[in-house]
């Protein structure tokens, strides 16, 4: 069995300036515009090693570039919902986060044509309506939530919890999760935002870290997905790219391992692990039937 690898990049441009750290500051916005820089030496990379990946782009993104996203389509790369302007779904009323899905939805569509079928949330904020909201909207699979590490599971809805009761697992519903983790994202290894987010790292340390992370996965996690959340504005400096080539040769070179699209491989999992299925497995991320019938 082989492990599967997904290279992700989330192509945010000037919205993570505006949405998620809410910057009117036109230097700040600015990082925003390298993006647009990256995304094509990116491309080159790919097509040169023959690698389809995952884009997740926000709308905001995708009305001010949408010659970028048209091509990062026409390479046949996937491309994910990522939100309208880089918000925090909890920030917003039932009827504003589904007006920032739709608003989404619409900009991709109208910048390459594309309905995309998976969701990342931006920042991997998440409220407690958006797993319902993204069924509604007929997503295959969100790629937010953090827990596990390389192997999928179907997320819940209705969890409770507050700091004083014992927590509440809801049902499971027929959404793949493809779990995500800050370390193997480049954001916090290698960007300077301010005392909080003070990255920089040398990518000979984030190298030994996913080089390791995956070497593990593969050992361990046979089946699984190893994915890792890029971000072109961060990724694609000179040597950080020189990493990523590094990394994607090291993991050609392991015969096991496949490449693939978050889509595929969701869409491949699901098929393979039904819900009702997969429930009676007893993963632990379906306490909702284990756990009540064992009171
Ligand atoms: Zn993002």
């Amino acid at each position: 069995m082989t492990l599967n690898c997904a290279l992700t990049f989330d192509f945010d441009a000037m919205s993570v300036w505006l949405g998620s750290y809410k910057s009117r500051n036109p230097s700040m916005i600015s990082r925003g515009e390298f993006g647009a820089i990256a995304v094509p030496r990116i491309l080159s990379l790919l097509k040169k090693h023959r690698i389809k990946a995952t884009f997740c782009i926000p709308g905001h993104t995708a009305l001010a570039y949408p010659d970028i996203v048209k091509k990062i389509d026409a390479e046949g790369h996937e491309i994910a919902h990522h939100g309208w302007v880089h918000e925090n779904p909890a920030d917003f009323d039932e009827a504003g986060e589904r007006f920032n899905i739709e608003k989404g939805l619409e900009c991709l569509k109208k910048a390459a044509g594309v309905t995309p079928k998976g969701y990342r949330s931006p920042s991997w904020d998440f409220s407690d309506r958006t797993i319902k909201i993204l069924l509604d909207y007929g997503f295959v699979y969100d790629s937010s939530l953090m827990g596990a590490d390389f192997t999928p599971y179907y997320a819940r809805i209705d969890d409770g919890f507050d700091s004083v009761s014992p927590y509440r697992f809801g049902p499971n519903v027929d959404l793949v999760e493809l779990p995500v983790t800050w370390l193997l994202d480049d954001f916090p290894h290698f960007e300077f935002v301010d005392k909080d987010t003070y990255g920089l790292s040398a990518s000979s340390k984030v190298e030994e870290i996913w080089t390791d992370e995956f070497t593990y996965a593969r050992k361990n996690v046979k089946g699984g997905l190893f994915s890792l959340t890029m971000h072109p504005q961060v990724i694609g400096r000179g040597h950080r790219l020189m990493m990523l080539e590094r990394l994607i040769n090291k993991f050609k070179r392991a015969r096991d391992v496949k490449f693939t699209t978050m889509l595929a491989y969701a869409q491949g999992w699901r098929k393979a692990n039904p819900l009702d299925k997969w429930k009676a497995s007893g993963a632990p991320q379906a306490q909702s039937a284990c756990g009540r019938d064992r009171l």
